[in-house]
């Protein structure tokens, strides 16, 4: 077993008081060290609690803050006065911290697959908007809007960008397109924005040759 979980496990804050001087009267409350304290009025247990200050926790936590030491020499000073053994091996460091950076890895993937996806329920958003709000009006009418245009080839492929990011890729296989979706987004959002200016333009230009007239 580890230092925190051998100490955890077999020392209580009443061992610890008690080491340190401490007799808890026979409603198991001391004096409290933590603040000018004239009456008991922290009890001791498994753990202590001040009614007075409010300080609390267990008996690494009492051993660290009275003797102003870290957690880990807390507990290591516990160890030794009750003579506990427990396992030292740096090994067992080592798979806790790499347990720690892979929940952080996956935590970082996690964020960035919830905004992968929220991009793309945007531009499909966008583009079904688009798609109905430029349509044609008249099926002869063969002077389409650039952007029914645009809507209509790109909004077949979000679609199916999103679904397959949603239902059908893996998680590594989402991991392993990540980049190329996320271009493939830039693009269209360039796309989109491309267009936009070119009728911008356009319209200009078109108020312009109306004031000419
Ligand atoms: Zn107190």
């Amino acid at each position: 077993m580890k230092l925190f979980e051998t100490v955890k496990n077999n020392v209580t804050a009443i061992d610890v008081v008690s080491m340190a001087g401490f007799k808890p009267n026979r409603s198991k409350m001391i004096c409290c060290p933590f603040h000018n304290d004239k009456h008991p009025s922290m009890k001791v247990d498994q753990r202590y609690f001040c009614f007075g200050c409010g300080a609390k926790g267990d008996a690494i936590d009492f051993v660290a803050n009275y003797y102003g030491l870290s957690l880990k020499e807390a507990a290591e000073k516990i160890a030794s006065k009750f003579s506990l053994s427990y396992d030292n091996s740096r090994d067992s460091d080592c798979v806790q911290k790499e347990v720690v950076s892979k929940k952080n890895e996956y935590q970082m993937w996690a964020e960035k697959k919830r905004e992968l996806i929220a991009q793309l329920s945007g531009i499909h958003e966008r583009l079904r908007k688009m798609k109905s709000k430029y349509a044609p009006k008249d099926r002869e009418d063969s002077n389409w809007s650039p952007l029914f245009v645009l809507a209509e080839t790109e909004f077949t492929y979000v679609d199916y960008l999103y679904d397959y990011c949603m239902f059908e890729a893996t998680e590594d296989e989402l991991k392993g397109k990540y980049e190329e979706i996320t271009k493939e987004m830039e693009r269209i959002e360039k796309r989109i924005y491309d267009t936009e200016s070119g009728i911008r333009g356009s319209d200009v230009g078109k108020i312009r040759e109306g004031l000419a007239v």
